[in-house]
């Protein structure tokens, strides 16, 4: 007698347990990461966001992940922005812009010039 390789008794029937109309639910998707570009400066509560690190006004990166809402700078310094909601990252996003999907944040980083080659630099 042949064992099945998770250890179930080959002598056990399986079921597959669906609800007469209802079909099975998909699997969840994983958290989608969005970033987007947001040359401007930001000011979500009247008060322009400076980055700690080099001083930069503007230029950044939003990088939300669920409802969390990071900003980027350009010297590849990060922080959570608690004043910011994720609405914010989808209405800088542009609708007709290419969009692209990375395999890594080290590649999206370096792809969009978030990885501290353009410290001190505003390039948008
Ligand atoms: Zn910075």
């Amino acid at each position: 007698m042949n064992t099945p390789d998770d250890g179930r008794d080959p002598e056990t029937p399986q079921y597959t347990h669906f609800r007469y109309g209802e079909a099975p639910e998909p699997a969840p998707a994983p958290a989608a990461v969005l970033a987007v570009p947001h040359p401007a400066a930001l000011r979500p509560r009247g008060i322009i966001i400076t980055c700690t690190a080099c001083g930069a006004g503007r230029d950044w990166l939003l990088i939300q992940v669920g409802d969390l809402v990071f900003v980027r700078c350009r010297c590849a310094h990060e922080w959570q922005e608690h004043d910011l909601d994720a609405g914010e990252v989808d209405g800088a996003r542009n609708p007709d812009g290419p969009e692209r999907e990375w395999d890594s944040f080290e590649q999206l980083y370096a792809g969009l010039g978030f990885d501290g080659l353009f410290r001190m630099t505003y390039l948008g």
